[in-house]
């Protein structure tokens, strides 16, 4: 298909299409609007792409991704005591839009998953136990309610309860809008478990 286009145009559909959800037809679009787009848009565009791994740093502490190290977040004066344990700087991301949590986070950068190789070596946990030894008081596990997230918020507690810290994990139910009867065993039980008072 690509040799129906001119050599430029199959390149950039080619590499539009290397992003992560991002189809053969979406990467066609792509390209022919790049084609009408002027330079100084597309020099922007090459340039911010062209920079990312430059200018952009990990926070030595929390591990998530930052303009400088600390990161503003650690840096700031926001709640040590509690730190939200998430699997991306994407989830941090999430948290911070719900304007709720005032603690500090903590990015493992993946969950354990023996069926892909993947063990407690592999992600951001020994950084973490640096911060519980630096008084951290609760930690909230928010990984995702799969497999692999749920064995990673179970190694995550083994390992910190012994050292006198709180481990919560967040609740997973039901999401809202959703009808109870619609809804599958699994999630209907973690909704249950994780009731609160009203
Ligand atoms: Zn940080």
């Amino acid at each position: 298909m690509s040799g129906l286009y001119p050599k430029a145009m199959a390149k950039l559909i080619d590499a539009f299409e290397s992003f992560p959800g991002i189809g053969r037809k979406m990467a066609q679009r792509l390209a022919f609007h790049t084609l009408t787009m002027d330079d100084s848009h597309i020099d922007t565009i090459a340039e911010a792409i062209r920079n990312i791994k430059k200018e952009i740093t990990y926070c030595s502490i929390c591990c998530n991704l930052a303009d400088s190290d600390p990161c503003s977040i650690c840096k700031g004066n926001r709640d040590k005591s509690t730190i939200c344990v998430v699997q991306t700087p994407k989830d941090v991301i999430a948290m911070e839009g719900t304007g709720e949590f005032k603690g500090h986070y903590h990015v493992l950068h993946g969950l354990i998953s023996p069926m892909d190789g993947i063990g407690p070596g592999d992600i951001k946990l020994k950084e973490l136990l640096a911060r519980i030894r630096e008084g951290a008081e609760e930690i909230i596990i928010a990984t995702s309610p799969t497999v692999e997230g749920e064995a990673t918020a179970m190694y995550i507690s083994r390992l910190l309860k012994p050292l006198g810290v709180r481990v919560t994990r967040i609740a997973h139910g039901i999401p809202v809008g959703a009808d109870i009867e619609f809804t599958d065993e699994a999630t209907l039980i973690r909704a249950l478990k994780g009731r609160t008072e009203i």
